[in-house]
């Protein structure tokens, strides 16, 4: 059985949070520890809440009319098995991923997944907020089939 440490879902729907009208979910847990972060209640995993990955896909499943989902930290992928499974559980939604890590970070089998990927750590000296879905200039948000390269 696989378990995410979650922090929360987002009551309502986003328009901030990547293309369209979005659920957002927040996974508990950051390593990267990013000078100004306005995330930093995410950072200690334990403080999170343990669920099951089959009970966190069909709340989502209840709770995403339109099955666009945001997935988000904390640092998604400190808990990449998991993730993996909570994406598969929900293959046929449009998703979307906020890592801080660079792409080339990012495993293939995660990547292919998803239709949006947020990447980059947010650097506070570089802080923008005239660039759609980032909040530093050195992040890039990509839509995956097009702005990625796979091999
Ligand atoms: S990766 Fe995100 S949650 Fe983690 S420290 Fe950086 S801004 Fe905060």
């Amino acid at each position: 059985m696989a378990y995410l440490y979650i922090n929360s879902i987002m009551d309502n729907p986003s328009l901030c949070d990547g293309v369209g009208y979005r659920t957002v979910l927040f996974l508990q847990g950051c390593n990267l520890h990013c000078t100004g972060c306005q995330n930093q209640s995410t950072w200690d995993i334990t403080k999170g809440k343990k669920i099951d990955v089959k009970e966190l896909a069909k709340q989502l499943r209840e709770k995403c009319f339109n099955k666009k989902l945001t997935i988000t930290g904390g640092e998604p992928l400190m808990q990449k098995d998991s993730l993996l499974e909570l994406l598969n559980e929900l293959s046929d939604f449009d998703l979307c991923l906020y890592t801080g890590h660079e792409l080339k970070e990012v495993p293939a089998e995660i990547l292919s997944y998803l239709k949006y990927i947020k990447v980059g750590p947010f650097v506070q000296e570089l802080k923008i907020t005239t660039k759609p879905f980032v909040g530093s200039k050195n992040q890039e948000f990509l839509e995956v089939s097009r702005d990625v390269k796979t091999k």
